[in-house]
């Protein structure tokens, strides 16, 4: 709190307030309207889905996805440890049983080989798994080759929580295109925003129409409110939907600074023993990576300062940071859950810290940053 520079503010100007403004003169003030459908098909052609369900969080768009599946009590999801919250408080809403699997070493992302241990797992006790939940962590893809093979092996449905990996790319396929559906989050902190607001992206018709019925209250289409089932008001806003339209036309650009920060904070810790860029080697990793979040990995063992250190100095010259997720499963309100753990995605929350991103950042922003790393690690 008092931080003077923030982990990932929004970066929102004129181009956005032209849009919103239009939206409120149009007379749309409501959760439809003309700015929502051309967002959905600007969104969609962006990733190459051929639907889109606009709708008021992340959050929302994992829960109805799983709704609209069935998925319910009795039934396990196999959900990546190292995550915002989100991702494992949807499983819990429709009464299923969140399993949590650990982490790939270099970027934190669900562990093929470890959601394989899980599955085998689960088939054996004979449990029944309709769908499995994986994240791209801070901004970098997961795995989605070796996902959708094992998940195809064991007939269970990919749910990716694409919510930090707008923008990115795995093997040429983009993020939100991955998957038998795909979430984006439009958070205040993402890499896009509509100050909040969410994406449901899928090829599958029926779930989309579906999906856009259950946000809306479940309506059926007479004029006297009919209702077969259940309902939600999910609904991302048109005003909201005006805002994303602006920031989606800044996208390219506002990830080309992110990634230009990338580099500056590889430059940075280039010299630095034993700190490692979490989810990349090269520059040819940051170029599928949308760079929502840069993290840095410090060995212990082997520098001579420590993550919580830096974190503490930053903290000290106004600048934010914080430990990537702590891992779902170290979590209190997820004591009574199991999960596939090997211990990864602790040590990268011991070891872990995420800087400043935001595309926002002023050159200023930047050399106080490095003036204050170099504080820490020496010259
Ligand atoms: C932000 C986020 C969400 C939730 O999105 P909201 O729009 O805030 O509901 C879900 N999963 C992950 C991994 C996120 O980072």
């Amino acid at each position: 709190m008092g931080f003077t520079i923030l982990l990932s503010p929004p970066d929102v100007g004129e181009l956005e307030q032209q849009y919103v403004t239009a939206a409120l003169r149009s007379g749309w003030v409501a959760p439809a309207g003309p700015d929502l459908d051309a967002f959905e098909r600007e969104v969609a052609a962006r990733v190459g889905r051929a639907h889109a369900v606009g709708l008021s969080s992340g959050t929302a768009a994992l829960h109805l996805a799983l709704v609209s599946w069935g998925v319910g009590p009795g039934d396990v999801v196999p959900v990546s440890t190292l995550t915002f919250a989100a991702t494992v408080n949807a499983v819990r809403y429709v009464g299923a049983e969140p399993w949590l699997v650990d982490s790939e070493p270099d970027g934190g992302n669900i562990s093929p080989v470890l959601l394989r241990q899980a599955l085998e797992r689960l088939h054996r006790e004979g449990r029944r798994v309709p769908a499995v939940v994986p994240v791209d962590l801070l901004g970098k893809c997961a795995d989605h080759d070796a996902i959708g093979a094992v998940a195809a092996e064991f007939g269970v449905r990919v749910l990716a929580d694409a919510a930090e990996s707008f923008g990115a790319s795995h093997h040429g396929r983009a993020a939100g295109s991955l998957g038998d559906a795909a979430v984006l989050s439009f958070n205040g902190n993402k890499i896009m925003t509509t100050s909040g607001g969410g994406m449901l992206l899928t090829d599958d018709a029926a779930l989309a129409a579906h999906v856009r019925k259950l946000s809306t209250q479940a309506r059926e289409p007479v004029a006297h409110y009919e209702h077969t089932e259940v309902g939600y008001n999910y609904r991302l806003s048109n005003l909201l939907a005006a805002l994303g339209r602006g920031q989606l036309a800044r996208l390219d650009e506002m990830i080309g600074r992110r990634r230009a920060l990338r580099e500056r904070y590889r430059t940075l810790f280039a010299g630095c023993p034993g700190v490692r860029i979490l989810g990349g080697a090269d520059d040819a990793d940051d170029a599928a990576d949308n760079c929502w979040l840069t993290a840095i990995v410090v060995d212990p063992d082997v520098s001579a300062w420590t993550a919580a250190d830096l974190g503490r100095a930053l903290g000290a010259a106004g600048i934010e940071s914080r430990p990537v997720w702590k891992p779902m499963h170290l979590q209190p309100v997820c004591a009574d859950l199991d999960g596939t753990i090997d211990g990864t995605a602790e040590r990268l929350f011991d070891t872990g810290l995420t800087l400043p991103s935001g595309s926002g950042l002023t050159d200023d922003d930047v050399a106080l940053i490095e003036r204050v790393v170099r504080e820490v690690t020496g010259p």
